[in-house]
């Protein structure tokens, strides 16, 4: 199986500042995540959605956009995309409509070819070749039956295989945005008078500091007034604010003109910071991070997976404790072993390398392995 590691950047504003400016900026930040393609939609304020969306850089986006009517709107949905189903094009760049639905996707859709199946039946013709589109179509479907957004999402997310962080908007609903996650990240920022989705707090750092994690399974419903979570049977659910104390160039480039140049320079403090609370006496230690090594030491085998480069740690680092510690120790991809059914046993030692925290198949190496 190939590994996935996609890692869009998702978006969205409702406030009074001027939309446009804080998607584009907010889509620039999340750049050092990858993309293929850009776009953004936005309410025109006449009860429309506008989306504007292209192959390439953000940059290109901005491009276009300045050369269009200048549009006053306060409310929006922006999306840098990893194409995973479908190439990288114009046409299935986000955001994704659907009926009155309009979506951006950070994930993977399981289950598409038998949900699009089951919506062609039904009358749904697709734009896209994305799985997103078979999302929006599902949300959509639910949403003409019922008229009611939160049910729909609710009703929609049941069905869906995958992973998804999901920005929504809905025709009929002005300047209100959904969002709902599963797997994929999500925040959710706070200001004054105007609210965010975003993959991550760097897109929207300029604005705001005040962010919470969308719970896995509840749908966030934001306003410029007001942020409402509901769990999955739509009652209120309850997130506690936190307060980010990053600094947006940590996310940046730092003044190095390339992340790989960066990370390079970073290496000596990286691994000083994550060997010195380690060490004790001049012995390595690792009681506060819960391990029993003398457990470890004396039963089961460790695995070590990880995805690509994360892959290639993990190999050294198999080599490294089979020579020093003599500890039987293997590598694994993560892909390979989440789909080898492997044997596991309750004095064994998973340790799961990932540099995003987000790639696909390693967290789910990870929930196999806790099972
Ligand atoms: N699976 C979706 C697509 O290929 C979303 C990919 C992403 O996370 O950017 O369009």
């Amino acid at each position: 199986m190939p590994s996935v590691d996609y890692m869009c950047g998702i978006i969205g504003y409702t406030g009074e500042k001027d939309c446009v400016d804080v998607l584009i900026n907010g889509l620039s930040t999340l750049e050092y995540r990858g993309y293929d393609s850009a776009g953004i939609a936005v309410f025109d304020g006449y009860g429309k959605i506008e989306i504007v969306k292209e192959k390439g850089k953000v940059s290109k986006i901005r491009d276009k956009i300045e050369k269009m009517p200048k549009i006053a709107t306060s409310c929006g949905i922006a999306h840098t995309r990893w194409a995973t189903h479908g190439e990288p094009s114009d046409r299935n760049a986000h955001p994704v409509e659907s009926g009155d639905t309009v979506v951006v996707h950070n994930g993977i859709i399981e289950n598409y070819q038998v949900l699009a199946k089951e919506l062609k039946n039904s009358g749904y013709e697709f734009s896209t070749d994305t799985d997103t589109e078979v999302f929006a179509a599902v949300i959509d479907k639910f949403y003409q039956a019922t008229g009611n957004a939160l049910t729909s999402i609710t009703k929609a997310v049941k069905m869906i295989r995958g992973s998804f962080a999901l920005g929504v908007m809905f025709k009929r609903e002005e300047d209100t945005i959904y969002a709902v996650r599963r797997d994929s990240p999500l925040i959710i920022g706070f200001g004054e008078k105007e609210n965010f989705i975003a993959s991550d707090i760097t897109a929207i750092l300029e604005h705001t500091r005040r962010y919470c994690i969308l719970r896995e399974g509840c749908v966030a419903r934001i306003t410029a007034k007001k942020a409402e979570f509901f769990d999955e049977n739509l009652n209120f659910s309850r997130h506690d604010i936190m307060v980010a104390d990053w600094n947006v160039d940590e996310a940046k480039r730092g003044g190095y003109s390339h992340f790989m140049i960066k990370e390079i320079n970073e290496e000596p403090r990286a691994l000083r910071n994550t060997l010195n609370p380690r060490v004790n006496l001049n012995r390595p230690d690792f009681s506060s991070d819960g391990f029993d090594v003398q457990r470890i030491r004396s039963r089961g085998k460790i695995y070590i997976v990880g995805c690509g480069t994360a892959y290639h740690a993990a190999l050294c680092a198999s080599h490294e404790i089979r020579k020093f510690a003599r500890i039987r120790a293997d590598a694994e991809i993560a892909s390979e072993f989440r789909y080898s059914d492997p044997i596991l046993g309750a004095d064994d030692t998973v340790i799961l390398v990932s540099q995003s925290g987000e790639t696909a198949d390693t967290i789910a190496a990870l929930r196999l392995a806790k099972e």
